[in-house]
């Protein structure tokens, strides 16, 4: 018998996590480790964002803050949204929290009763399915596949709503594909909201930023939603702030008040310094942003032609994110030095073990066909990496 909760027994690790912390034993013992597997920009945060966390602890800013957040930060948030997304909102409807992943479970934690059913798309982020666990609901999961760019159709979508549908939660650009909804797709699913009234709409917008194709839009943007909608973004990803911890809520005020009174119990407000860092970040144009997004498009580019050339890797091109999900399958069943390979995670571990490039297995992703290769790293990491797994792939028979 365990002494553990059920809750815990029941929940997966985080994938993405495990295969940071892998490659992390694996580099400790000296071995050259490229990580492709965190999600995680590896440029420095701008100097100005810095400059002004130091500012802030000269200033004394090293108090317990406001439980959602600092006004003056709130309201800069209400304003990007406005700025950038065409999005009315007032500050108190904005939280404030340690990262966009806190924002995500506060959002389902005061949204889902026990049984309550959320849809999500697959391949969707790792922690979604956990978190909708941790709040007792279920996950209802429709299966995008790569042959329509990894998104669902307003059919598809119609067809898993159920009674007991409460939420429907999804990531554009997606975590892991790239994928990105244009504004007439978005148009299509809004359709079907629009005859199920009952259903609240959790739109993590955490890659916003990270856009090939145009420029982002969120759900939100309809009016006929935008009530029932939880829009979710971040610092992490676009400013290179993960290590900072901040992220936010934006949503009808009664959510955003549920989502305080949750994080008051559970965490307080997020960290002081690292709120006026995010503050400095919003004022300070978005310069820094556009440089690293353009570096990942070209980083796209380099690993795009790479995979493309390795025999039996499928492999589409992603519209946004930093992220390639290319399908491993035609692998499986192959073996090197009595190895065979049964399924992605075998590949995953296989590359992480024989090519020292860490990945995660798509099936952290809901999709059990494909790995996720992160290409937020150096060129010259990408290059190297690609010449490692193709080397490893190859040697398969
Ligand atoms: N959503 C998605 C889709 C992500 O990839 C991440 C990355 N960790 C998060 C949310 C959480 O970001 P944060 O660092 O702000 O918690
Ligand atoms: N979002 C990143 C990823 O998908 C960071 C790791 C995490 O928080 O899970 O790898």
């Amino acid at each position: 018998m365990s002494i553990l909760s059920n809750r815990i027994n029941n929940l997966a690790e985080s994938q993405t996590i495990k295969m940071a912390k892998l490659g992390r034993e694996l580099a400790a013992k000296g071995i050259n480790v490229i990580n492709l597997s965190f999600g995680e920009p590896d440029f420095h945060t701008p100097q100005f964002i810095k400059d002004a966390a130091v500012e802030a602890m000269d200033k004394n800013f090293t108090y317990y803050t406001p439980v959602s957040g600092y006004p003056d930060l709130r309201k800069a948030i209400a304003a990007k949204l406005k700025r950038e997304n065409n999005l009315d909102y007032n500050f108190d409807q904005i939280v404030v929290s340690t990262g966009a992943k806190q924002a995500l479970a506060n959002a389902l934690m005061v949204m889902i009763n026990p049984g309550d059913e959320v849809i999500i798309p697959t391949p969707y982020w790792v922690s979604y399915s956990e978190m909708v666990k941790l709040a007792e609901g279920e996950s209802v999961f429709i299966n995008a596949t790569a042959e329509n760019n990894f998104k669902i159709t307003p059919e598809e979508l119609e067809a898993a709503i159920t009674p007991k549908t409460k939420m429907f939660m999804f990531s554009s650009p997606c975590n892991p594909t790239g994928s990105v909804y244009s504004r007439e797709e978005l148009a299509a699913l809004v359709k079907v909201f629009e005859k199920h009234p009952e259903i609240f709409i959790l739109s993590d917008e955490i890659y916003e930023h990270i856009n090939f194709i145009g420029g982002h839009v969120s759900i939100a943007e309809f009016a006929s939603v935008k009530d029932r909608t939880i829009v979710v973004n971040g610092f992490s990803k676009a400013y290179a702030m993960t290590g900072w911890r901040i992220g936010y809520l934006a949503a009808p005020k009664e959510i955003a008040d549920a989502a305080d009174k949750l994080q008051g119990q559970v965490t307080s407000g997020s960290c002081s310094i690292t709120q006026k860092a995010g503050l400095a970040a919003l004022e300070g144009g978005l310069k820094e942003v556009h440089e690293m997004r353009d570096a990942f498009l070209k980083r796209r580019g380099i690993v795009h032609e790479l995979l493309s050339q390795i025999e039996g890797l499928k492999v589409n091109l992603p519209d946004g994110a930093f992220y390639f999900f290319p399908d491993v399958s035609s692998f499986f069943g192959k073996s090197v030095d009595g190895q065979t390979m049964n399924n992605a995670e075998d590949i995953s571990l296989y590359l992480l073990n024989t090519a020292h490039v860490s990945t995660v297995t798509g099936e952290a992703f809901g999709n059990e066909k494909c790995i996720r290769i992160s290409y937020a790293a150096s060129e010259d990491e990408l290059r190297e990496a690609c010449k490692r797994i193709a080397d490893a792939l190859g040697k398969l028979k």
